[in-house]
């Protein structure tokens, strides 16, 4: 066929003239309205886990905190300080070395409320009150809600305090200031400070798992050592202090590093570059040189691994209820848009489908929040002497760290499919849930050495096996799904054959036990119900959503956020 030949030049289209202009085409319909100004603490699981593990004396802290939260003022400073990422400063216009920092203020506003609040420190090591690690890991869920970056330091900070108190007089100087209600960032030497923050200086190039391949030195010298080598990451690098590992002529030990000596001089940390991450973008995570920096010995010379792990252990407990938390705020951003957004011809909350991955969340975040607070609890029974607490924490803190962490990254990446377009675009607020994610599995133990660790702990130490199989019986159920998981798990525990090989499994299994016996005792009905038959019976599938009708949908949805 012969082509029809256009009048004119190639590429002019025949077009009608335009009609007369009828107006504005831009009509804002069936968006969600902003989720402001809610009050992030109130959540059922929560509240009740925060009573039942000791801590009701915080609730009224608690909903002050999640009212601040979840304000039009907190989301601003969210955005803002990821937005306006921290900027390093090696040198001054002459050429001296400076290493500094700067952070927007939207950070140093979100770093004042979370000291300010306690949760660095002040709320468990201050005045002793029982239940305080409960308060505090209640009050970090929800405060994580507002923004997730800045709780990196905030954590090392609460941490710090359980690897300082193997030696009494360094706790005597500095217990004063990192428990305290006062964030001050100036640069000062700490005996300047109303309060100061804490950081970890431990990964190296060659290793970030098996910190036995850590290369940097400590040479003793008159009233400390001197330490030379290179931390390939170290998160807020303006903390005040640094907790890090050297090698001693005795072995890989701890030391205390400040980042200002006590005439107001820099120590010689030197901030190589700032690494460019995924997300966690308001927190700077810095490379940095010890190029003979002072600093002091903490704990026994050789003994390294051991003092630091104490700090670990709360680190990871907060992994864990940091991502808990940040799947609370996925969960309800994903239940306020699906309740506002019509889609052929209803809201997407009732759509069956949609109902039925709204349910499958919830049941995740409820067993999310039920262990992070009874493994808080259990830390607050093994600080007041209680040895089979101490052992239930030590392997459940693993077991938690490896699973909820690990669940977090889908359960987000679910939640903003709920919003559709909106929650790929940085206005709703997931993106940013989401980028933050992945990192509470890598840090502190990556998934692989969490359950590792969990093997090594349930091998080694007969009591937190005891514990943990205690709290599988302390469920009491008849349900036959319930039995026949637990003896499966019991077979898997028994057999010796490549057990390394199969430790994430035997987590996931002990971790999926351990929150339907939580569910089953703490919040009997249809939430676990629905978690027996979805997570440990053929209920549920790979994919949240993928449900039979065994799983309770109605009654489960009560628990959405905003429910009642
Ligand atoms: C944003 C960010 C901030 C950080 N901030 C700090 C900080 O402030 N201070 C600090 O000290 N570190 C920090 N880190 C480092 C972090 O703790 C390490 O990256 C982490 O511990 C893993 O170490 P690695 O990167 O050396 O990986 P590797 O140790 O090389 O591990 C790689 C992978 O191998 C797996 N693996 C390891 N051993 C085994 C095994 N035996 N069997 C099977 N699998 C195994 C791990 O689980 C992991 O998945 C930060 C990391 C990030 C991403």
């Amino acid at each position: 066929m012969t082509p029809t030949v256009p009048d004119g030049p190639a590429g002019q289209l025949r077009l009608p003239p335009l009609p007369t202009d009828p107006g504005a085409t831009h009509r804002v319909e069936n968006q969600v309205p902003p989720l402001v100004a809610w009050n992030v603490a109130d959540d059922p699981a929560l509240l009740a886990g925060l009573r039942r593990e000791g801590a009701g004396w915080y609730a009224e802290d608690l909903q002050r905190l999640g009212l601040l939260a979840g304000s039009e003022q907190v989301q601003r400073w969210a955005v803002q300080a990821e937005e306006h990422v921290p900027v390093l400063h090696t040198h001054d216009g002459n050429g001296h070395r400076i290493d500094h920092v700067d952070h927007h203020p939207a950070w140093h506003a979100l770093m004042r409320v979370a000291v300010g609040e306690g949760l660095a420190g002040a709320l468990t090591w201050g005045p002793q009150r029982s239940g305080s690690h409960v308060a505090r890991a209640a009050g970090l869920l929800a405060w994580v809600q507002g923004e997730a970056g800045h709780i990196c330091p905030i954590t090392m900070t609460y941490a710090a305090m359980a690897a300082l108190r193997v030696d009494p007089q360094l706790t005597a100087q500095l217990a004063p200031l990192l428990t305290s209600r006062s964030y001050d960032p100036a640069p000062l030497p700490m005996t300047a400070k109303r309060g100061v923050i804490a950081g970890m200086s431990m990964t190296e190039k060659q290793g970030g798992s098996d910190l036995r391949m850590t290369t940097t030195t400590a040479r003793p010298v008159e009233d400390g050592h001197v330490l030379r080598g290179h931390k390939w990451f170290t998160s807020a690098p303006m903390s005040d202090i640094f907790f890090t590992l050297a090698q001693a002529p005795g072995g890989l030990s701890c030391f205390l590093l400040p980042r200002l000596l006590p005439d107001g001089t820099r120590n010689r940390l030197r901030f190589q570059r700032l690494k460019h991450k995924l997300g966690n973008h308001s927190n700077a995570s810095g490379e940095i040189e010890y190029a003979d920096a002072v600093g002091v010995l903490l704990g026994e010379e050789g003994r390294g691994l051991h003092t630091i792990l104490q700090m670990v252990a709360l680190t990871r407990l907060d992994c864990m209820v940091g991502s808990a938390g940040l799947m609370r705020a996925a969960l309800t951003q994903a239940a306020h848009h699906t309740r506002h957004r019509r889609a052929f011809g209803a809201p997407l909350a009732d759509k069956p489908l949609m109902r039925a991955v709204l349910a499958d969340l919830t049941l995740d975040s409820e067993a999310a929040t039920a262990l992070s607070l009874r493994v808080a609890g259990a830390v607050d029974r093994a600080e007041g002497g209680d040895e089979r607490e101490r052992a239930f924490a030590r392997v459940a803190t693993a077991i938690g760290k490896y699973w909820v962490c690990k669940r977090s990254v889908a359960f987000i990446g679910e939640a903003l499919e709920c919003l559709g377009g909106n929650g790929y675009v940085e206005d709703s607020g997931m993106p940013r849930l989401f980028r933050e994610s992945p990192l509470y599995g890598i840090w502190e133990g990556s998934g692989n050495v969490n359950a590792l660790d969990v093997l090594r702990v349930v091998a080694r130490e007969p009591l937190a096996l005891e514990t943990i199989s205690d709290e599988l019986r302390a469920a009491g159920t008849e349900s036959a799904t319930y039995r026949a998981a637990l003896r499966g798990l019991e077979g898997e525990l028994a057999d010796p054959g490549q057990a390394e090989g199969r430790a994430r499994r035997v987590t996931e299994r002990l971790a999926l036990l351990l929150q339907a016996s939580l569910l089953l005792r703490h919040v009997p009905g249809p939430v676990a119900d629905g978690f027996l038959a979805a997570r440990l019976g053929d209920g549920g599938g790979l994919s949240y959503g993928a449900i039979d009708g065994t799983v309770p949908v109605t009654g489960i949805l009560q628990r959405l956020p905003g429910a009642g």
